[in-house]
């Protein structure tokens, strides 16, 4: 973890430090940590915070989520900005649905995870599996990459259409249907899949065998620390 010295003079610098790097809404210690809001650092990028609405797995706004925001590593959010510049060129737009993920929410998400009885959101997300497999099939856990800033869900937007591309699955999806490769998607889903992945891998990405939307930046800046500041 990297923490700030508790002294007003340092409380003070970081503080107007924050404020020139345009961060007002995060904690001092955040913006000193290196991470900028994806609004300002990709600015074609189209945010749907899922965890900030209640159209979740969870069905409540969760945890550490307290404006409908993203924030990235400035690595990660420089890469993201060449990817998002490359798919403009393509005709799309990306479509963020998380970036980086504090730990409260991903503990929210345990303590769901153990309320097997709260099966609000089971048509949306999990149909076909029991709830109580979630944690030890590996779905839900008590860490995330996200957490460390340099991970980001997302999808393409096809600006011809002003829709998102069809992807033959959905966003947190519970199922093997979600893996990239699944062979059950039609040849055009299979190619959208892999256009998404192509752009990221070129930029510096690397992908996820279980989840089509979820990429990391290969040389993640923090990779063991888990961040737990608010998105505010
Ligand atoms: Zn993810």
């Amino acid at each position: 973890m990297r923490f700030i010295k508790t002294t007003w003079a340092g409380a003070i610098a970081a503080a107007l430090t924050a404020m020139l790097a345009g961060c007002a809404h995060l904690d001092a210690a955040k913006c000193d940590g290196g991470f900028v809001p994806l609004a300002e650092a990709v600015p074609d990028a189209i945010l749907e915070i899922r965890y900030y609405s209640t159209y979740n797995f969870v069905g409540d706004r969760v945890d550490g989520y307290e404006r409908p925001v993203a924030y990235l590593t400035k690595e990660a959010a420089a890469a993201l900005r060449a990817a998002s510049d490359d798919c403009v060129k393509r005709g799309y737009r990306l479509k963020v649905y998380d970036a980086y993920r504090p730990q409260r929410a991903v503990s929210h998400f345990m303590r769901w995870a153990k309320d097997v009885g709260d099966v609000r959101m089971k048509p949306y997300f999990y149909p076909n599996l029991d709830k109580s497999v979630l944690f030890d099939q590996g779905y839900i856990a008590e860490k995330s990459g996200h957490s460390r800033g340099s991970t980001v869900d997302l999808t393409l937007f096809d600006m011809k259409t002003e829709k998102e591309v069809d992807m033959g699955g959905t966003f947190d999806w519970f199922g093997e249907e979600s893996h990239p490769d699944y062979k059950g998607v039609t040849e055009a889903q299979l190619a959208n899949r892999m256009l998404l992945r192509e752009i990221m891998l070129a930029h510096g990405f690397k992908p996820l065998a279980e989840e089509w939307w979820h990429f990391t930046l290969k040389d993640e800046p923090y990779p063991d620390t888990y961040f737990d500041f608010p998105v505010r």
